[in-house]
């Protein structure tokens, strides 16, 4: 089945439902390059952020259009086109390489989001949304698969994300509940200190989070914003290639936060 960009955005849009988020970003369809309105859609690049070694990648590789978590268009950020956002956009436009990006609704997806798949990865099993009520949660708490130390689940996440966390005590206990927002999420600590588990993990790391940690006897571990979002996208280029046969390819970027 040929699919246009619109046709594609649209079957997105549906599984992710962004308009029932708050988001700080537009999501869906960013960049429209297309050649024409009913050019088709044969292949895609994934990454977790549009930057121009993920587009240079892209053009290299022939894509069509480029899905990302982090785009473009931020609120608050300078709304005109100059310096590496014009760079940016030139190369897409340049190239015919549509940009799509979705923000909270694939942090938030709870089988492909970025979340519920650093859970898959990690074994954790969810007991719920770390805000309680909401109905469509960003992070989630739950139960590691077994009795854990700080340190050993340190190891874990090592092992399993490629890239070793900054590791912040907060006491000797154990632990076996856990709850974890990916991304920059580490003010979500007093929600986390709220649902008392034993230990929050985010992507990010503030000054504050430290003696937040500390003082209030809940272990924090900063796991990296790049490397805990990698996983969601991914799990979203899969599920499309088996709803339309549209080829994909993951681009890992490194980036060391
Ligand atoms: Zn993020």
């Amino acid at each position: 089945m040929a699919l246009t960009l619109k046709d594609m955005v649209a079957l997105l849009d549906q599984e992710l439902q962004p308009g029932q988020f708050k988001d700080y970003c537009p999501n869906g369809i960013q960049v429209d390059a297309s050649v024409s309105p009913d050019a088709p859609i044969k292949k895609i690049v994934t990454g977790v952020t549009a930057c121009q070694a993920l587009i240079d990648k892209a053009i290299e590789l022939k894509a069509d259009a480029l899905l990302v978590h982090h785009g473009y268009f931020w609120r608050g950020e300078e709304s005109v086109i100059t310096g590496i956002k014009r760079r940016r956009i030139e190369s897409l436009l340049a190239n015919n390489i549509s940009l799509i990006a979705y923000h909270l609704p694939l942090d938030a997806h709870p089988v492909m989001g970025n979340n519920a798949e650093l859970a898959r990865l990690m074994e954790w099993t969810s007991a719920g949304g770390m805000e309680p009520g909401a109905k469509l949660p960003v992070g989630n708490w739950g139960t590691t698969r077994s009795e854990l130390s700080l340190a050993s689940l340190g190891q874990e996440i090592t092992d399993k994300l490629g890239r070793e966390p900054l590791l912040i005590s907060g006491g000797n206990h154990a632990i076996k509940t856990i709850a974890w927002c990916t991304g920059a999420a580490q003010s979500m600590i007093d929600k986390a200190l709220a649902l008392g588990v034993d230990a929050f993990v985010s992507g990010e790391i503030s000054e504050s989070t430290v003696h937040f940690a500390r003082e209030n006897g809940i272990h924090y571990v900063s796991a990296g914003h790049h490397a805990t979002e990698r996983y969601g996208v991914q799990a979203l280029a899969r599920w499309l290639h088996n709803e339309t046969g549209i080829e994909h390819t993951f681009v890992d970027i490194d980036s060391p936060v």
